[in-house]
């Protein structure tokens, strides 16, 4: 039997793009997707697992179920499932918990759900410990999308990295890519909908290519140009991208092609080579220094960013103040601290030397300061400029104004209440809070 259900998400674009292909699953079987919680018989969670608060927000998410929507039935997948599923099964208001390596079985999985409400939750998990990449689910890029503007076409799951404070790797199993060719294809249809921004997601983007057989090999250099070739596309952004695998010919291609958008996102996750060795990151500062110096020097306008963690097990106050000068130094544009706490299941649990909660809250605050002012010097270099921004929604504060992003990733309001996903040229003529203001030229286009 078929139900009418609603997908939520938690986390990172790759869940989001996760979602997507949920829903194309079940779009093909026999559920019907409907626009809101109050309507569905069915709800699946998508949900992550990076840091105890994910998991929090879960449980929450649950139990707002139970109380606004207690006759829909309950699906809870993604990494919390993978990492956890007695855990989560236990969560009252649970009914079905599906881990990643079976999140192509759900559409089924639900509609005997619908026709065998029972009382005990069914777990459906198998482990992505020491699991060949062969046995998984493909990793299928999809063209469905959910209310979003700019679709995230995943391209590669999974990691075979260590980084100690990193659970990613036990829930989301070994790395794999897409094949070029669906790759292509699925863009090519997103380009054919009038997609005017496609943004590429994985894991591990830079290790795209891994896993795929000897006659299909591309890395992701390569793949970036096959999809620039493609006739109609107008924008490619890429999604965040380790320093460790970083394809400095990306930078290149970039400057020679504006459609690759000039925005990189590179974590850093410390400043100092001593904790970057605790957290088993294969590069030094210096190097990392040395690639986003790089870039800026090809790109000049590009929007740098990065993640750091703040308070990792044994950094000391002048470890941390290497993390902001590294920052500063690198002229970076943004950065998403992170503060860190211990990852059942990972192996930075293990170290000793843990730091005080009051002094990550701290080093937290001083970190966001630092990146605070780092993003309002990078709207200020936007002021005066011409730039070419995507239409995306009706402001939320404000509908006679229109939220654009710009090629370089920046926030501008544009006044008047725009179609979505247009590609316009504004001048940059203001800031208010840490928006730009985009003025259109006049007269306005129909
Ligand atoms: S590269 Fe490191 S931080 Fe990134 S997903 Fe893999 S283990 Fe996690």
């Amino acid at each position: 039997m078929g139900g009418r259900y609603y997908v939520e998400t938690f986390g990172c674009r790759v869940n989001q793009a996760d979602s997507a292909g949920l829903a194309a699953d079940l779009d093909l079987s026999e559920h019907e997707r409907v626009r809101s919680i109050a309507e569905a018989d069915l709800v699946i969670l998508n949900t992550c697992t990076v840091t105890h608060r994910s998991d929090a927000d879960v449980r929450k998410a649950v139990h707002r179920l139970q109380r606004e929507r207690p006759e829909a039935k309950v699906v809870v997948t993604g990494c919390y499932a993978q990492r956890a599923p007695e855990e989560v099964a236990r969560i009252e208001g649970v009914h079905l918990v599906v881990g990643n390596a079976h999140k192509k079985s759900l559409p089924v999985l639900s509609g005997q759900l619908l026709d065998h409400p029972h009382a005990a939750p069914i777990v459906v998990h198998s482990t992505m410990d020491g699991v060949d990449p062969l046995e998984l689910p493909p990793v299928e890029p999809v063209t469905t999308v959910l209310d979003r503007t700019r679709p995230f076409v995943k391209i590669q799951d999974g990691c075979d990295a260590t980084c100690t404070y990193c659970i990613i790797p036990s829930v989301r199993g070994p790395a794999r890519s897409a094949t070029p060719e669906r790759i292509l294809g699925a863009v090519a249809t997103l380009i054919a909908a009038g997609h005017q921004e496609i943004v590429l997601a994985g894991v591990h983007l830079g290790t795209y290519g891994l896993g795929l057989p000897a006659g299909e090999r591309e890395d992701l250099t390569g793949l970036v140009r096959r999809i620039l070739a493609q006739p109609g596309l107008m924008r490619l952004r890429l999604s965040c991208i380790e320093p460790m695998a970083f394809p400095m010919d990306l930078v290149d291609l970039a400057a020679q092609d504006r459609r690759l958008q000039p925005h990189f996102h590179l974590p850093l996750q410390a400043g100092a080579d001593r904790i970057l060795k605790r957290m088993v990151r294969p590069y030094r500062a210096a190097d990392y220094l040395e690639v986003m110096q790089e870039i800026r020097k090809k790109v000049p306008n590009a929007c740098l960013g990065t993640d750091v963690i703040v308070g990792f097990p044994g950094e000391s106050e002048a470890e941390f103040q290497e993390s902001c000068r590294l920052v500063q130094a690198a002229d970076l544009d943004y950065v998403h601290v992170f503060s860190y706490s211990d990852r059942e299941g990972t192996a930075s649990t293990r170290l000793d030397e843990k730091i005080d909660p009051r002094i990550i809250k701290e080093r937290s605050g001083e970190l966001h300061r630092v990146s605070r002012e780092l993003f309002h010097k990078f709207l200020d270099r936007q002021l005066g400029q011409h730039l070419e921004v995507l239409t995306l929604e009706p402001d939320a504060e404000e509908p006679e104004w229109t939220s654009t992003l710009s090629a370089n990733y920046a926030p501008v309001r544009v006044k008047g209440q725009l179609p979505a996903n247009r590609l316009l040229e504004v001048e940059i003529v203001g800031k208010e809070g840490a928006t730009l203001i985009g003025r259109l030229p006049s007269p306005a286009p129909p």
